[in-house]
């Protein structure tokens, strides 16, 4: 299995050992058809301390599901009998984000596919193969996130958030980065703070697309591209927060997710 040599010490990756310590431990699901990427998924989750339990195919996962919460679930797009975002759509009638977030992982990578997938209840997604620093990433921003959901649905309400170098005051409508103001438009702030507030998730373009309404002459997606190039070039040493899901939408890198907590 090649993508399990990656998992060696290196010097990077004892300091992403490191901060993750505090990291959350909660009971994961992982829902995978193949046996080799069930397992490495499974010995990945395991190692960051959460309780984790495979199921091979969707009867499996629901009987799993039936009998107890779980934290998160990472759930394999290509099942036999359903597909991931049928189950995802299934679970989400259930249970809210703030109760199971829910990882799509996925060898599909097609940008339509990763909208719907999204659109139907899922919060972030994982494309096949994938690097086990970048699973474990997104399963801690998702797990954060689900905690801040937890904690009062926008706890970074009134609290001023910081990532990086970046700061953003979601009373005064104030951003800084590295200490110094950066003049934002109400619909480049809007953008950020809906980024910042979703950490660990990604936004697609449809649902950010609301929150530039009304400046653009016709709202499509592409506003919203334009409105993040603005901002970006604005942020200037901060922009590198934002990260584009290529023909999907926006969210702010993993790495940031680790920060403000
Ligand atoms: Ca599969």
């Amino acid at each position: 299995m090649p993508a399990q040599a990656k998992t060696s010490d290196t010097d990077s990756e004892k300091g992403f050992k490191m901060l993750a310590s505090s990291a959350e431990k909660t009971r994961v699901l992982v829902v995978e058809d193949e046996e080799e990427i069930r397992e490495l998924v499974a010995l990945h989750l395991r190692r960051e301390g959460h309780t984790v339990e495979t199921a091979g195919s969707v009867e499996e996962a629901q009987a799993l599901l039936d009998s107890g919460k779980f934290g998160l679930l990472a759930l394999d797009w290509m099942l036999p009998g359903m597909s991931g975002v049928e189950m995802t759509r299934r679970i989400r009638k259930q249970s809210s984000p703030d109760e199971v977030a829910i990882l799509m992982v996925t060898a599909r990578a097609e940008a339509n596919d990763i909208v719907e997938g999204l659109e139907a209840g899922a919060d972030d997604y994982l494309s096949k193969p994938f690097e086990p620093q970048v699973l474990i990433a997104r399963v801690r921003a998702l797990l954060r996130r689900g905690r801040r959901l937890k904690d009062g649905g926008k706890p970074t309400l009134g609290e001023v958030i910081r990532m990086g170098g970046l700061e953003l005051d979601p009373n005064s409508f104030e951003a800084k980065c590295e200490g110094a103001p950066v003049q934002l438009t109400a619909s480049e702030f809007k953008l950020l703070l809906a980024l910042a507030n979703n950490r660990g998730r990604v936004l697609t373009r449809d649902s950010l697309i609301g929150l530039v309404q009304g400046e653009g002459v016709s709202v499509v997606g592409r506003t919203v591209d334009t409105h993040v190039f603005g901002l970006r070039k604005k942020l200037g040493t901060c922009a590198d927060v934002i990260e584009t899901v290529r023909g999907v939408g926006y969210r702010v890198k993993p790495d940031y997710s680790e920060i403000n907590e």
